[in-house]
């Protein structure tokens, strides 16, 4: 099931979309939140007529780095033997469409795209047999970084963690193999990162198990799992679009900061 969460006449709600022609979705409004048992209310709206918002509200987004061999390499880093991992925080979250703002304190922001894992229960020391139980889906994240100041600064607060660092969307996939999916950036159409997500060098089950053993994860959680090969500049004005197979297309146009 893909689940959106949108906003129509200033009220906030969760759908399930059907259908399968870009222009013709319609969105199953959800009674409830999705997490929890719930049912669909038969009341349906056109995607055409919502605003599609980021999928999830996170408590925290769990990034991990240099979790694809050839990417680590393309910046001249050593493949990390263990997976290691930042935050970015809530207010770096935005939905589909919403614009990447250009930081005003960095000449070189760079697009990573993204697999996003979506948590779905409060979970602690999760063993591997269990990760399945608490994944709720899967969206498509780009974990927008301020290269430059990322090479400066010794902790990466502020080069991944800037307002609109972390578009998702454009929903959640909840049924989906994502062992082997395709997963690509284009850039105003050109395409720059082309990648599966069976080269990860820790498997999905190695993340989650890793970042379990240190903190709670809260249902809504997202665990960004490392981008391929192929980053590079985004400028003012770039339409930034990460796509990944079985989920759909998540489109971000780049602004200057107001
Ligand atoms: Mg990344």
């Amino acid at each position: 099931m893909r689940i959106a969460r949108f906003s129509i006449d200033g009220n906030v709600a969760f759908g399930a979309i059907e259908g399968d022609k870009q222009d013709e979705l319609v969105l199953d409004i959800i009674k409830g939140i999705p997490f929890a048992d719930f049912e669909l209310s038969g009341t349906k709206v056109p995607v055409s007529k919502v605003r599609l918002l980021p999928p999830v509200l996170p408590n925290k987004v769990v990034a991990f780095g240099r979790n694809y061999a050839e990417h680590a390499r393309e910046l001249g880093n050593e493949v990390p033997d263990a997976p290691f991992a930042f935050f970015k925080p809530s207010t770096s979250v935005i939905g589909p469409g919403d614009e990447i703002q250009y930081p005003s304190f960095s000449e070189e922001v760079h697009h990573e795209a993204e697999l996003a894992v979506v948590i779905g229960r409060m979970c602690r020391e999760v063993p591997r047999e269990r990760v399945k139980d608490v994944i709720f889906g899967y969206t498509c994240a780009n974990d927008i970084t301020a290269r430059d100041v990322q090479k400066r600064e010794k902790q990466w607060a502020r080069a991944k963690g800037f307002d609109s660092s972390c578009p998702l969307g454009p929903w959640v996939e909840t049924d989906l193999d994502a062992s082997d999916l395709t997963i690509q950036l284009t850039v105003n159409g050109q395409q720059r990162q082309l990648g599966r997500t069976s080269e990860m060098i820790h498997s999905i089950e190695d993340l989650i198990v890793n970042i379990s053993e240190a903190m709670t994860l809260l249902p809504g959680d997202v665990i960004l799992t490392g981008t391929p090969a192929g980053v590079g500049p985004l400028n003012v004005g770039d339409e930034v679009a990460v796509t990944i197979e079985g989920i759909g297309t998540l489109t971000n146009k780049v602004v200057k900061r107001g």
